[in-house]
């Protein structure tokens, strides 16, 4: 196994969890950020597309020690993620799955826009809590 994959599982395991595949390496983290103090508490979150409500920075979640996530997909595609506990303007769409879970124990589901069908992020539940990882890029406030 390659050094930097071996570092990364080390510090990975205290905060994430995941799986390193010999044929797909993903998963991995690569920064965390803080969650954010602008705005106020009941500021609106909006889809970038259609400008649907979709939360609030006061729904803003920390799983894991932090709010935001980047992670990458199995073809590689980097996602920056935040954490929400409800997301009133998305729908969880599709069959809950474990596979390439970014979060341990959490199956995921795809996360739509209500107002647009645009796909924002993905929906997280371990049966005992969920939470909404939505990609940030997707989103304005
Ligand atoms: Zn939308």
């Amino acid at each position: 196994m390659p050094l930097w994959i071996t570092t990364v599982a080390i510090q990975a395991s205290k905060v994430y969890s995941f799986k390193v595949d010999r044929k797909n390496s993903f998963g991995r983290p690569c920064s965390q950020g803080k969650r954010r103090s602008r705005g106020t508490l009941s500021s609106a979150v909006y889809c970038k597309a259609c400008a649907q409500a979709i939360t609030t920075i006061d729904q803003q979640l920390t799983v894991n020690t932090s709010f935001r996530h980047t992670f990458f997909n199995p073809t590689g595609i980097v996602f920056q993620l935040g954490c929400y506990k409800k997301a009133h303007g998305c729908e969880a769409v599709g069959v809950p799955s474990s596979e390439f879970s970014w979060f341990n124990g959490y199956l995921w589901t795809f996360a739509l826009c209500s107002g647009c069908q645009s796909h924002l992020g993905w929906f997280f539940d371990s049966g005992s809590s969920s939470f909404w990882g939505l990609i940030l890029n997707k989103l304005k406030e």
